[in-house]
C-alpha cells in the first residue's frame, strides 16, 4: 500500500491538533507543505529557518510521537526551508533531517545559512522595509554629553561607553543596565545608540521596550507573521531592550526573545536591556534566559549624590538656556534626592510656577513649590539637629556642648544652638537647656541675648548665623 505524502501529513496533523492549542496549531502546523514520501522519509516544507528551529525546540517529541504511529519506527522526518523572494537567490533550501531515533539534530543549525528575504513586515509598521530603513526608534536628546558622570553611574556609563565604540567587540554582551526608577537607565542606553550610529552608519540600531515587543509579538501570533516578526528582529546590529522586567511571567516572549537573542549573539551582534533590579531578583524569567544575561557585564544606576544633583540640575538649566540661583539648586539639589526625574520634575515645576506668575524663582518660591514634591513637609526640625548643623559648621565636637568646657569656640557653638533651638523649635526654655547638659532656663536666655548682640554687631558672625540657618531651614522645607 502506497500512501502520499499528503495523506500521511493529515493523519499527522489530526493527531497534533489534538494535543496542542489551536492558536499554536495555527501558528506552527498550518503552514507546512507536505512535499515528498520517499522510503519513510518525510519531506515538509517550512517557511524559514527560524520556523524550523522553533519547531525543533517546541514540537520535536511530539513530531516525532506522531510520525512513528504512522509510519513506524524508522521513519524519518526531513526538512525543506523556504527561501523567500530573497536578492542571493539560492532556491530552496534542503535539511537532511537526521533519524528521530539517533537522537541530536542540533548539530544542523550551522550548516543552514540564513537567508533573508526582502518581504518581511516591519512590526514598527514602516513599509518596503530594507535593512537600511529601520529606524532606530532612539531620541536623539539622550547623548553622553547630557548624561552626567558620577560616583553613582561610573561603572554603566563607562561600560556603555566602551560598548558604544566597539559594538559587539567587548566583553559586555549583552550589556544589562539596572537601577530604581529615574535613575538613567533608557538615557544610558539610548545613549549608547545613538553613539553607535554617530560612528558605524551603517549599523543597524534598534531600541524598544519590553512591552512594545509583546505587544508585537501577540500581534505577529495573531496574523500569523512570526516568521517576519522574528526576521526582522535578526536584523539588528545592536538591540536595545528596555525594561525587561516587564517579560515577567510572559513565557512565551519570553522564549521569543531568547531565540532571538541567541542568533544575535552567534552573529556577533550587540545587545544592551535594562531592568528595574538585578538579573538575580528577576522573578517569573526563565533561567535560561537568566544565564544569558550573565554573559555579559550588568552594571547598576544608583541615586545620585548632592553634588552630582546639583550638576544635573545645572546642565539641564544650561541647556534650557535658564537661570537659576545658587541658593534654589542647593535647595532643590538637596530635597529631591530620589531620583533623577522628579529632580526634573521639581525644576519644570519651578520655571512652569515662575513664568505664570512672571516672578523669578527665588528661595522662598522654591520652597512653596517643592513642597508638594517632598513628601514629609514639614519635619519638625529638633535640638539635636540644630547642635549636630551648628557643630559640623564651626567643627567642634557636638557632646562638648553638653560640657562645662570654656572654650571659646565651645561656648559660641553652645550659645548659637541655644539660640537657634528657641527660634526654630517649640521647646521651652527648660528643655532647651536640659538638652545642653541640663543648664537653667536663665543660661538659655542670657545666651539667646548674647548671640543677638553678636548678629547685631559682627557683620562676619551674622553671615555664619545666616548660612547655618540656611541649612535649617532647608531640612524643614
Ligand atoms: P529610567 O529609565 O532609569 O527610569 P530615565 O533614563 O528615563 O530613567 O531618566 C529619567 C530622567 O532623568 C531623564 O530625563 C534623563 O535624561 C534624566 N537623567 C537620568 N540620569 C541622568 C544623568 N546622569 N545626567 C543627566 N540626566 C539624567
Ligand atoms: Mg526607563
Amino acid at each position: 500500500m502506497s500512501r502520499t505524502p499528503e495523506s500521511v501529513w493529515s493523519s499527522v496533523l489530526n493527531i497534533i491538533r489534538d494535543n496542542i492549542s489551536e492558536q499554536s496549531f495555527k501558528t506552527w502546523f498550518e503552514p507546512i507543505l507536505p512535499v515528498e514520501l520517499k522510503n519513510n522519509v518525510l519531506t515538509i516544507q517550512v517557511p524559514s529557518q527560524f520556523f524550523y528551529e522553533w519547531l525543533e525546540e517546541h514540537y520535536v517529541s511530539l513530531l516525532r510521537k506522531t510520525l512513528q504511529r504512522e509510519l513506524g519506527a524508522d521513519a524519518r522526518l526531513e526538512y525543506r526551508i523556504v527561501v523567500e523572494n530573497s536578492d542571493v537567490n539560492k532556491g530552496p533550501y534542503t535539511v537532511e533531517y537526521p533519524n528521530y531515533n539517533t537522537g541530536n539534530t542540533k548539530n544542523q543549525e550551522s550548516t543552514v545559512p540564513l537567508v533573508v528575504g526582502t518581504q518581511i513586515k516591519n512590526p514598527f509598521i514602516i513599509p518596503g522595509l530594507k535593512k537600511v530603513n529601520i529606524d532606530s526608534q532612539l531620541k536623539s536628546s539622550f547623548n553622553f554629553d547630557n548624561f552626567i558622570e558620577g560616583d553613582c553611574n561610573r561603572l554603566a556609563r563607562s561600560a556603555g561607553y566602551a560598548v558604544a565604540q566597539k559594538p559587539a567587540g567587548t566583553a559586555f554582551n549583552p550589556l544589562v543596565l539596572f537601577g530604581g526608577v529615574g535613575l538613567g537607565k533608557t538615557h544610558l542606553a539610548q545613549a549608547i545608540g545613538n553613539e553607535i550610529k554617530r560612528h558605524y552608519g551603517n549599523k543597524t540600531v534598534l531600541y524598544v521596550t519590553s512591552d512594545k515587543f509583546t505587544n508585537q509579538f501577540i500581534d505577529a501570533l495573531k496574523n500569523n507573521a512570526i516568521n517576519d516578526f522574528v526576521h526582522f528582529y535578526q536584523l539588528i546590529d545592536v538591540l536595545i531592550m528596555d525594561d525587561i522586567q516587564f517579560f515577567a511571567n510572559k513565557l512565551k516572549t519570553q522564549d521569543i526573545f531568547f531565540h532571538i537573542f541567541n542568533h544575535l549573539h552567534q552573529n556577533g551582534k550587540q545587545l544592551i536591556m535594562t531592568s528595574d533590579r538585578p538579573p538575580r531578583d528577576l522573578e517569573g524569567m526563565e533561567e535560561r534566559l537568566l544565564s544569558r544575561f550573565r554573559w555579559g557585564l550588568s552594571a547598576d544606576l544608583q541615586q545620585p549624590d548632592f553634588e552630582t544633583r546639583i550638576a544635573i540640575l545645572e546642565k539641564k538649566m544650561y541647556s534650557d538656556g535658564i537661570e537659576l540661583s545658587r541658593d534654589v539648586i542647593e535647595f532643590v539639589a538637596y530635597n529631591i534626592n530620589s531620583n533623577v526625574r522628579e529632580l526634573e520634575g521639581a525644576l519644570i515645576s519651578l520655571l512652569a510656577q515662575s513664568s505664570l506668575n512672571n516672578k523669578e524663582v527665588d528661595l522662598d518660591l522654591a520652597k512653596k513649590i517643592i513642597k508638594n514634591f517632598v513628601k514629609s513637609v514639614s519635619r519638625e526640625v529638633s535640638i539635636d539637629y540644630i547642635q549636630k548643623t551648628v557643630c559640623e559648621f564651626f567643627e567642634v565636637p557636638q557632646d562638648q556642648l553638653k560640657e562645662k568646657t570654656r572654650k571659646r569656640a565651645i561656648v559660641q557653638a553652645r550659645q548659637l544652638s541655644m539660640f537657634l533651638a528657641k527660634s526654630y523649635t517649640k521647646n521651652s526654655l527648660k528643655v532647651i537647656g536640659k538638652h545642653f547638659g541640663g543648664r537653667d532656663h536663665s543660661t538659655v536666655i542670657h545666651s539667646c541675648q548674647a548671640v543677638q548682640n553678636l548678629i547685631d554687631t559682627d557683620l562676619d558672625f551674622k553671615e555664619q548665623v545666616d548660612e547655618i540657618e540656611k541649612k535649617i531651614q532647608m531640612s524643614i522645607g
